[in-house]
């Protein structure tokens, strides 16, 4: 059996249940293995053992009482440094939120509370989530559990990193363009970006409030199904949060997954890495095997996802990072003569290089003159998008592609923004269509890195997509492979 840091919340949930454990020795052991690899992963950027103790002493004795609140109850979950906790720290891994403390709770943070879930610390992430590798962080990089050089992937990085790394049972990332799914990938991990509109942002740090949604990181598919059941569903406090039934997800698991699945030809081309593109298909010959039927189909539009994405992105990044303005919370200048000098270096010597680029030109899309010519134009693009997703899918139930087309790569190696941004190329037009994709382990490359498969699924259909997955993972068991650290 894996040690207790590396179980499933499946397995720990059903311990807990039958007392061969309490929720307290799990988070003591969990804590301890922090301490044993954390100084090498960098994964968290601030946590809190006493307040962790305390939520699992709760647990227990709720358990005791006989009111356990189900398979969450006592389970140690992290959460991504952008999700409001009340009471701790909330960073976003910036200088300018680094001695910021958050008056209220996010709305999925509240549900895992309602679920018995002991929070456990705030995992690193790029800078506002901007980014593809952690290295975009205030306060430092976090490194890939399964080669201590290379990155995690981002922006999720420190959400990837601390599971893989057995630091946590769970996660919750954002993702915006990519930031669960990638760092999921990267890391070796089955990670879910939900279809916009299912999870509450209410108390996610905005970064592109039209493209953000929270999701699940998880050992397998299982578990994601497990905490998306906990975190999903309308909330008044959202105004763009859907008032969709939220499926029992783990029960959906055991019934007829999609057969019907396209291969978009537009993400098999040149720039893919040769091993992911054997390792994704594999995966696609199993379910052929298993009597789906597979299509090429075609998305024309793929090759504007890119430039449409760092439009919209930055536009709505510009606006949102608007209230940063040293007046109201947040770092404020010490050196500031009037109101006006007091915003202008208060931003400057808030944010770092990554976030100013990108207010930057977000602010110059959204400028009079230019507006018609960048923003609005791209905005039309996006619908272009996401009809044709819509199209493939009146063919084909779900979408298989490889998530990433490079594995982890090393620390400093992508030191052009460009070509960071080019990573984003698979997971980029699924948040401008809106739909949800999740990306799970399919295999190794040879140097032993992990490779994802991303599946994307047509709206609310995460019971499907998870199934889909689920039929994938039970013939192979790339997830439960665990790094040397
Ligand atoms: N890498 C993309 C970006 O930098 C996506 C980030 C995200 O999903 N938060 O914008």
């Amino acid at each position: 059996m894996a040690a207790l840091h590396f179980q499933t919340i499946a397995e720990l949930s059903a311990r807990l249940e039958r007392r061969e454990l309490s929720a307290v020795e799990l988070m003591q052991a969990l804590i301890a293995r922090t301490q044993a690899v954390e100084p090498r992963v960098h994964a968290f950027n601030s946590r809190d053992e006493a307040d962790a103790l305390a939520q699992a002493a709760a647990s227990d004795a709720r358990r005791a009482a006989g009111q356990a609140r189900g398979p969450l109850d006592g389970i140690p979950i992290g959460l991504k440094d952008v999700i409001a906790v009340r009471d701790q720290p909330l960073t976003a891994s910036s200088q300018m939120l680094q001695n910021f403390v958050s008056p209220y709770d996010a709305t999925v943070t509240r549900r895992l509370k309602d679920a018995g879930a002991v929070l456990w610390g705030r995992l690193s992430c790029d800078e506002f989530a901007m980014g593809s590798s952690n290295e975009n962080s205030a306060f430092g990089p976090v490194a890939n559990p399964w080669d201590l050089a290379r990155v995690p992937g981002g922006s999720s990085g420190g959400s990837a990193a601390a599971l893989a790394a057995g630091e946590a049972i769970a996660t919750l990332g954002s993702d915006t363009g990519g930031s669960i799914r990638q760092p999921a990938a990267l890391c070796g991990l089955v990670g879910l970006k939900p279809t916009y509109g299912l999870v509450s942002r209410y108390g996610l740090v905005a970064y592109a409030s039209s493209l953000d949604q929270i999701g699940p990181f998880g050992r397998t598919t299982e578990d994601v199904a497990l905490v998306l059941r906990a975190i999903a569903g309308h909330d008044p406090l959202d105004s763009t949060s859907f008032k969709a039934e939220v499926p029992d997800y783990r029960t959906a698991l055991a019934g007829p997954a999609p057969r019907r699945l396209g291969l978009p030809k537009e993400y098999f081309g040149a720039g893919l890495d040769p091993e992911i593109g054997a390792a994704v298909e594999a995966a696609v010959k199993f379910y052929r095997d298993r009597g789906c039927e597979v299509k090429e189909v075609s998305l024309p539009h793929t090759r504007y996802c890119l430039d449409a994405y760092y439009v919209i992105a930055t536009a709505e990044a510009s606006s949102n990072l608007a209230r940063f303005d040293g007046v109201r919370y947040g770092h404020r200048s010490k050196a500031a003569t009037d109101a006006i000098d007091l915003y202008a270096k208060s931003r400057a010597e808030g944010f770092g290089a990554e976030v100013k680029r990108r207010i930057i030109l977000g602010t110059y899309v959204l400028s009079s003159g230019y507006y018609d010519a960048y923003y609005l134009r791209a905005q039309k693009v996006r619908t272009l998008i996401r009809r044709d997703f819509l199209q493939a899918f009146q063919e084909v139930d779900a979408l298989l592609t490889p998530t990433s087309p490079v594995p982890a790569f090393k620390r400093g190696e992508k030191a052009d923004p460009l070509a960071m941004y080019l990573l984003d190329v698979y997971t980029i037009g699924v948040n401008l269509a809106g739909l949800p994709a999740a990306s799970v382990p399919c295999g190794f490359t040879r140097a032993g890195l992990p490779v994802g498969l991303q599946l994307i699924g047509q709206p609310f259909k995460e019971a499907d997509l998870l199934t889909l997955a689920h039929t994938y993972e039970q013939a192979h068991d790339w997830s439960r492979k665990t790094p040397n650290l």
